[in-house]
């Protein structure tokens, strides 16, 4: 679950030829917690789960609606790491309240719940794009999206996207079915001459 793929509307391509687009993961979360000040708990206000985090359909899989939250705020979360709440409110999803930790830290906080500064996130909001995304990003400029747009709604720059559309960034991601890019604009130095 990366930024990138909660943020992709989920193109269908019927077969008489219509396109339509779905609302992505961070729009369909946003239609579901009530924001409030920075301070206060935004709470998920659909189905909740035995302990009571929220619960969304994330990218082909359900999802705890904090740990997209996190997600769409500061990338994505290191492999083994949870998603806390320095507010003890497993409902609130304003990312401000959320960090990641071991299940250890979560252990630990609990017992030293009166402390009121959430620590800052190990992640950073500038994650790799993965080979999912970066598909995503393709097939959204084959549906006819333009690079610009494309960039403004995923928070890349326009430059960034057009080089990977037109693979001469990321040429060696599987997937690749039109033979690979173009390299007669990259730099030949070091290359022995024919
Ligand atoms: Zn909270």
């Amino acid at each position: 679950m990366t930024p990138i793929e909660l943020r992709t509307r989920p193109i269908v391509n019927f077969k008489d030829g219509r396109v339509r687009t779905y609302p992505s993961a961070e729009e369909r979360l946003a239609a579901k917690v009530e924001r409030a000040l920075p301070e206060q708990c935004w709470e998920f206000q659909g189905t909740r789960n035995s302990k009571g985090y929220g619960q969304i359909q994330g990218v082909g899989r359900l999802e705890q609606a904090h740990r997209v939250a996190y997600v769409l705020r500061y990338g994505s979360i290191p492999t083994g790491m949870s998603v806390l709440h320095s507010c003890d409110n497993p409902p609130c999803c304003n990312p401000l309240h959320l960090y990641v930790g071991s299940a250890a830290d979560n252990t630990a906080d609990m017992m030293r719940r009166d402390r009121n500064v959430a620590p800052r996130s190990l992640a950073n909001g500038r994650a790799k794009l993965s080979d999912v995304d970066v598909a995503g990003i393709r097939a959204a400029f084959a549906a006819g999206e333009s690079c610009k747009g494309i960039a403004h709604r995923l928070g890349l720059h326009s430059s960034y996207v057009s080089r990977l559309v037109r693979g001469l960034r990321r040429p060696q991601m599987s997937g690749t079915t039109d033979g690979g890019p173009t390299r007669t604009d990259l730099p030949t130095s070091g290359e022995p001459p024919r």
